[in-house]
């Protein structure tokens, strides 16, 4: 059996017998595993609080060859998300969050993009206080990016034009982005001049910058993002994603407050 080392994030646990655990996370340098945390559940566990979900971690575990399941043997924490556990519109967040890695990442397939991406949308959401809906758009357009479902921002998917930041651009049923001449007269879903700014600026700052930048973004744009994303992602998925429905809901929230 090989001991393998990585960092890992958290994404769910599950109990598993009178005191174990298992253990869903995604990994620096395998992607996604699922592994049996043996006496997690124990008191004096030697994972002590490194199996909250959201905790960023160094682990050491053992794989069998032929099995999916691993052991493991070591959890120590990098970084805990406490803090963020008490705002039920961050926890929602996180578990969304969690969701899309769950859907989008294949079991032992490392994807270290994806991996940083993940992590520094985390440590985002848990430095700024009023960035979630922002950090959220952002993290849903590049989970769609590196998948390959991400259509070109940059130019007319059927022209090849090269779009300017204040033209009319329509998002078909096929989710490409098209110019007027190309999509007929405009058939498709218009995207305002803001939403698509924001998205090209999803592609150039991290995630804090993101949510800093779009500080005074009005709550329509983020609503209108949320339209596109979640269409682009039930169409790659061909279903919503459960807590999604919850976290629109806490969007409309926080418009009709700002309002
Ligand atoms: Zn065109």
């Amino acid at each position: 059996m090989r001991l393998l080392e990585s960092e890992a994030i958290v994404l769910r646990t599950y109990n598993l017998a009178e005191a174990d655990k298992i253990v869903v996370c995604l990994t620096r340098n395998y992607g996604l595993i699922r592994a049996v945390a043996r006496g997690a559940r124990r008191l004096k566990s030697r994972f002590g609080a490194g199996l909250e979900p959201f905790t960023h971690i160094n682990i050491a575990y053992q794989e069998k060859e032929g099995r999916e399941l691993v052991t493991l043997r070591q959890a120590e924490i990098v970084r805990s998300h406490f803090g963020l556990t008490s705002s039920a519109e961050r926890v929602a967040a996180l578990s969304y969050m969690s969701e899309l890695v769950l859907e989008f990442a294949p079991p032992h397939e490392p994807n270290e993009k994806f991996y940083r991406m993940f992590k520094a949308s985390t440590n985002a959401l848990a430095d700024t206080e009023h960035g979630t809906q922002a950090i959220l758009r952002y993290f849903e357009v590049w989970t769609l990016r590196l998948a390959g479902f991400l259509p070109d921002l940059r130019a007319c998917a059927d022209c090849n034009r090269g779009f300017s930041e204040t033209e009319t651009i329509y998002l078909n049923v096929e989710g490409k982005l098209r110019c007027v001449a190309c999509s007929a007269g405009g058939q498709g879903t218009k995207l305002s001049y803001g939403a698509y700014a924001r998205l090209r600026a999803t592609q150039r700052l991290s995630p804090a910058e993101f949510a800093q930048h779009g500080a005074h973004t009005g709550a329509e744009v983020y609503k209108e993002l949320a339209q596109i994303t979640e269409r682009l992602i039930k169409r790659v998925l061909e279903r919503e994603v459960r807590s999604q429905s919850q976290l629109l809901s806490y969007a409309l929230q926080a418009q009709s407050q700002n309002s």
